[in-house]
């Protein structure tokens, strides 16, 4: 007979929990984990492979441990006068937040995160044996400052997560939000700006509220505008002293030389990677006045997905789609669906399939 999970000598506070598991099927138009779907430039492409070919010659030797290059890359990338010293990277953001996770929670401490949010945060927060608290939004899923405030000063928590802008809704965050959520705080707070690159360009980051706030860390990834996903490349900037703290739980070597490598080339031509940018915010634009327009309620985004209310059965719509060929996501809210802005067609194909099941 297979061996089950209880068969195991599993930690108690493992048993029970699922997994991450956004389906991988293989469909002409997947539009389901918020992936940028244009393919890297061929130019790029090419420097990329430059820069493995020189790292596969020494190979045979640990990696640079403090990925100097490629922190350099994203300070300058970044800007706001951060230097290398102030980055931190790993294969992704999300084990950028495992490392904040395994410094900052761990057993008998508590991260806090306001829900809807990230599916991972509970996840990941679970796994270094913390526990996790989830705070509540508005009706429309913004956070009000004071409100939000309040619910950090009742649960009082090690660290707090903030999507910005917030996934799955596509919710901005306002910037007084985080500056009263920090004063509320005595924890860490960490701003996810996974899709930052999709809001509009004269709003501010995070990054500018940095300076005297050592407690404070915005997260990066290079998975989403960058068109890196399978790269595996997540960032941070933060005080040096939270760099620090992360040093000490990292393993060795936790970028590998053809990550960094790789990473550092596609930095290089930040232009022309986040190029599709635009291109992905009309299109997001469009399949939010198009939703609009078929009688469903797109929410505000300033992502590279729309999460759309108004659908009277989310399982049989994600279904019909699904049987056209076209993969979105299910993100469990009450009559709600979210799809990612593809390129041109793929955003059409999405309509109108969505339209011939509407009809
Ligand atoms: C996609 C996403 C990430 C990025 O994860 P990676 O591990 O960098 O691929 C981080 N945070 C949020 C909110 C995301 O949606």
């Amino acid at each position: 007979m297979a061996v089950r999970l209880d068969d195991l000598p599993l930690r108690d506070d493992l048993r029970g929990l699922t997994p991450y598991g956004a389906p991988q099927a293989t469909v002409p138009v997947a539009l389901n984990v918020n992936e940028n779907t244009h393919p890297v430039p061929e130019a790029v492409a090419d420097d990329i492979l430059d820069g493995l070919a020189h790292a596969l010659r020494e190979i045979n030797r640990y990696p640079d441990r403090e990925f100097t290059v490629l922190r350099e890359g994203f300070a300058e990338y970044l800007g706001h006068g951060l230097t290398r010293e102030q980055i931190w990277a790993a294969n992704g953001s999300n084990e950028v937040l495992q490392h904040l996770l395994q410094a900052f929670a761990g057993p008998g401490r508590t991260a806090f995160g306001f829900a809807p949010t990230y599916s991972m945060y509970p996840l990941l927060t679970r796994a270094t044996g913390a526990s996790y608290v989830a705070g509540t939004r508005e009706a429309d899923f913004t956070l009000d400052a004071s409100d939000a405030a309040q619910q950090i000063d009742s649960a009082d928590p090690d660290v707090v997560f903030l999507c910005a802008p917030n996934n799955p809704t596509g919710t901005p965050l306002r910037l007084d939000v985080i500056e009263a959520v920090y004063e509320a705080s005595r924890g860490m707070v960490i701003v996810d700006e996974a899709y930052q690159e999709f809001a509009p360009r004269d709003e501010r980051s995070a990054l500018t509220l940095l300076p005297g706030r050592e407690r404070l860390v915005v997260s990066r990834t290079m998975s989403k505008a960058f068109a890196f996903a399978g790269a595996r490349v997540g960032y941070l900037a933060a005080d040096p002293a939270v760099i620090d703290a992360l040093r000490l739980v990292r393993l060795p070597y936790h970028m590998s030389a053809l990550t960094q490598a790789a990473a550092s080339a596609a930095l290089r031509h930040a232009p022309a990677m986040l190029s599709m940018v635009d291109d992905i915010v009309s299109q997001r634009d469009r399949i939010s006045a198009t939703l609009s327009a078929l009688g469903y309620e797109p929410h505000v985004s300033w992502t590279n997905f729309v999460c759309f209310g108004g659908v009277d059965d989310p399982a049989a719509t994600w279904q019909g789609l699904y049987d056209r060929g076209i993969l979105i996501r299910d993100v469990g809210l009450p009559h709600s669906l979210r799809v990612t802005a593809g390129t041109e067609s793929e955003s059409t194909a999405f309509l109108d399939a969505l339209a011939s099941l509407r009809a």
